[in-house]
């Protein structure tokens, strides 16, 4: 009898096995005290054990329409692995997961999981099965075990591929385009690869040495990585990082190469355009992250940009600002605010209205729980300075929300106005486009709002960019999104490269 089976006694008197839909609570991981975990910028999450993890797939329905999977953009398999991980199957479970989603390390620490909110478990009683924890638990076991092996091609094509950027998007590509043979060429205006993962998301999210050894597989397999060289030239948008003191022609790459994938993020960041925006210790999130980053990581001593001391105001409700507010924190800021223009949403969604999509509710980052006033329907009207030009308060405006015929708008509540005193204001607004420098050194078509134009679904040539030649994935093509859908893009297009450069592929196809 396994531990799924009971004995019971039916009405004819009769004992039987029965099997028992074992169901217990979803346990998510733990975390260390925010009291102790703000002294430092490392993980600070604590691992279930094996029993729990196996406790957990447990509760896993088997689905027939399983919108765990559709939901996610890679179509990882949860049904499968946590049937896997189940029967203790370890090692088929990380094949699993490997044959769909290119580095899981990275997913089953940052990702928002919208696989869980398709769960039917999370449909029934709000409890998804933890898929973002079986995940990590199954890659991270993959890689303690020496499961995780280059994967070198076994005859080479001879095509050479430029990989322009090195976040997920240009990383999953390059891995996809070298396991089948090809010469594959990633550049980076950074001095290290990674992109957001490496500089934008935080230490306490995701830890460097987990990017740096997946980079040291993908040069066992061959893929080269030029970082410190920015590809078109040196001209980026305001507020856009660039460390690199070279550069190379887009030109230069469509002659020497024989195609080239452009996967160089969506970094223009949005600006408040209000009176004081120019005052001493008003910055983007990106100066912030990506300084302390590179403490953390021992690239620089010290950065511009610190909170010690001060009082902030993040200036953007969504994930970045949320990151400004956890690095700050640890920074030894004192009173943190993030101000947010849209309304409360609820504590709870209406799931017949929304499941298994995605839902608007309101949601607590641990950055969050470690001291972080949030202000709803707030706009920010000026920052107040000294008579240094020193940041001494931000004005705000409540707003009110109105919903008609299906649009919605905002007008100023008379009389709310008021300051939060502060010293330091971090603009988390989000990004607005890819810089424009980078587009227009290869000529590509632009969409309306300003991102590289490529159809996923194209016939022959999904991803394809108006240049012969030039493909676009990730951010730089969709705009700023979630590392798993740049994941996905990078190896789509891959697909789409290998086709373009071979007449046919044996890159998995993308489909359920
Ligand atoms: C602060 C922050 C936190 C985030 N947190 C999360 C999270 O927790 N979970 C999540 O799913 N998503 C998160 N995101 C979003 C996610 O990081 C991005 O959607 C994802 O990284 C996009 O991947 P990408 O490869 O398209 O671009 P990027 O990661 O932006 O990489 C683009 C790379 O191209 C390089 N590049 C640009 N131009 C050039 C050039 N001309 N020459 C050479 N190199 C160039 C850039 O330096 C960069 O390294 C976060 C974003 C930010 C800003």
């Amino acid at each position: 009898m396994t531990t799924n089976q009971q004995k019971k006694v039916s009405a004819a008197g009769k004992t039987e096995v029965i099997n028992v839909v074992h169901c217990p609570r979803r346990i998510e991981f733990g975390h260390e005290d925010p009291k102790e975990r703000i002294k430092h910028f490392g993980d600070f999450t604590r691992p279930l054990t094996d029993e729990q993890i196996q406790e957990q797939s447990r509760r896993c329905l088997h689905c027939g329409t399983p919108f765990c999977s559709s939901n996610c953009p890679l179509h990882n398999r949860p049904v499968d692995f946590n049937a896997l991980v189940r029967a203790g199957r370890w090692h088929e479970a990380w094949e699993c997961l490997n044959s769909t989603s290119s580095f899981p390390e990275f997913t089953s620490r940052v990702c928002p999981a919208i696989c869980e909110v398709g769960c039917t478990q999370y449909y029934l009683n709000d409890e998804a099965v933890g898929i973002k924890t079986i995940e990590r638990a199954i890659i991270d076991r993959a890689w303690r075990a020496g499961w995780v092996k280059p994967e070198i091609a076994t005859h080479k094509s001879g095509k050479r591929v430029a990989v322009v950027g090195s976040g997920p998007a240009g990383l999953s590509c390059a891995q996809q385009l070298a396991r089948v043979g090809h010469n594959v060429t990633v550049f980076e205006k950074a001095a290290r690869p990674g992109g957001l993962l490496r500089y934008g998301i935080s230490d306490f999210k995701l830890e460097k040495d987990v990017v740096d050894r997946r980079i040291e597989q993908m040069q066992a397999e061959g893929v080269k990585f030029e970082c410190g060289v920015a590809v078109g030239d040196l001209k980026f948008p305001n507020g856009v990082q660039c460390t690199a003191k070279k550069s190379v022609t887009a030109q230069s790459l469509i002659k020497e190469f024989d195609a080239v994938v452009l996967a160089c993020g969506s970094e223009t960041p949005r600006d408040l355009p209000v009176p004081g925006r120019e005052g001493a210790g008003v910055h983007f999130a990106l100066e912030l992250l990506v300084g302390q980053n590179r403490v953390v990581a021992g690239e620089v001593k010290a950065t511009n940009v610190s909170s010690a001391g001060c009082d902030v105001v993040v200036v953007g409700g969504g994930d970045t600002g949320s990151d400004c507010v956890g690095i700050a924190r640890r920074q030894g800021a004192g009173k943190v605010y993030q101000i947010d223009l849209m309304p409360k949403p609820p504590v709870k969604e209406d799931k017949q209205a929304t499941w298994p999509n995605w839902p608007v509710k309101l949601r607590e980052s641990t950055s969050h729980e470690e001291g972080c006033d949030r202000l709803w329907e707030t706009s920010t009207k000026e920052i107040v300075r000294d008579k240094n030009g020193a940041v001494t308060a931000v004005k705000c405006v409540k707003l009110k929300w109105t919903f008609a015929d299906g649009k919605r708008s905002c007008t100023e509540v008379p009389g709310s106005e008021f300051e939060i005193a502060c010293q330091r204001v971090y603009l988390a607004m989000g990004f607005t486009q890819p810089s424009a420098n980078v587009l227009a050194a290869f000529g590509v078509d632009k969409d309306g709002r300003g991102n590289a134009k490529a159809a996923l679904e194209n016939g022959a040539a999904p991803f394809a960019t108006s240049v012969q030649g030039v493909f676009a994935c990730g951010d730089v093509r969709s705009g700023q999104s979630l590392v798993v859908r740049a994941m996905s893009e990078g190896r789509r297009c891959a697909r789409a490269v290998d086709v373009y450069l071979t007449g046919g592929t044996e890159l998995p196809e993308y489909r359920l």
